[in-house]
């Protein structure tokens, strides 16, 4: 199995280039002759990150069959079921100054997303209305008519600032595939049918608002305050100029 040497780790989500050192993949055969499968073996997948704060593993196991290369190497050049080991569950940290209760609901989707991706899309819901309410200040009914309040905002130009066009054509346009739009009309903790792939859909849905709404507005306020920092700097360091004239 190929290994992308460009990654992000899933503990700290800090993207790196993968160095050999970093990196074990091992082949292994299974002896197990009577199976559906020709040459069945695993291959596991070890990945340390680099990053001196985390210097996490991460663990991937595959399942395929595999062949013999020319030097007489056992491989499983392609996977026909993938676990992840550790961490047991993909998600992207998401920073602490984002609400505890949104992450929560967040990581919770991730973790579900193959088990019950029916849950998992009711938190997702849960969690995009958390955002609404909390970084929008918006609270109705139902999402949809939330999203549709938003919607007026932006065009009134009264959105918090942060809110873009974009990120409402990106709610609008997931809230169209399948089932979504309609369960935005009901109570987001009702459990409701969904189909194939609207579960990760929500959950990617979310990830670009956090990034877009939370850390873009972080990051806003500390350019912010060390323009102002600078500013002040500046200013004192012009007074005492003066004084000494
Ligand atoms: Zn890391």
């Amino acid at each position: 199995m190929a290994v992308s040497r460009n990654w992000v780790c899933p503990h700290c989500d800090r993207p790196q280039t993968i160095i050999d050192q970093q990196l074990s993949v091992k082949h292994h055969r299974l002896i197990i002759l009577e199976s559906k499968y020709t040459n069945p073996g695993i291959t596991a997948i070890a990945m340390a990150c680099s990053n001196l704060s985390c210097r996490e593993l991460t663990l991937k196991v595959s399942f395929g069959e595999g062949e013999w290369r020319s030097g007489g190497e056992f491989v499983v050049p392609k996977a026909i079921h993938k676990f992840d080991l550790m961490p047991a569950f993909s998600f992207r940290a998401q920073p602490a100054y984002i609400p505890a209760a949104l992450r929560e609901d967040y990581e919770e989707a991730c973790k579900i997303r193959d088990l019950s991706p029916k849950a998992s899309a009711t938190l997702a819901r849960r969690c995009l209305q958390g955002m609404i309410r909390d970084f929008c200040g918006i609270a109705k009914a139902t999402l949809d008519q939330e999203i549709k309040e938003l919607r007026k905002k932006l065009d009134d130009r009264t959105a918090p600032s942060g809110v873009t066009h974009e990120s409402l054509d990106a709610i609008d346009a997931v809230r169209k595939v399948g089932n979504i739009g309609a369960h935005m009309e009901k109570d987001v903790d009702l459990i409701v049918g969904i189909e194939p792939g609207e579960a990760q859909m929500l959950i990617g849905l979310i990830e670009m608002l956090f990034r877009e709404w939370y850390v873009e507005r972080h990051d806003r306020t500390n350019r912010l305050a060390t323009i102002t920092a600078l500013a002040e700097e500046k200013k004192k360091t012009i007074e005492e100029l003066k004084a000494g004239l």
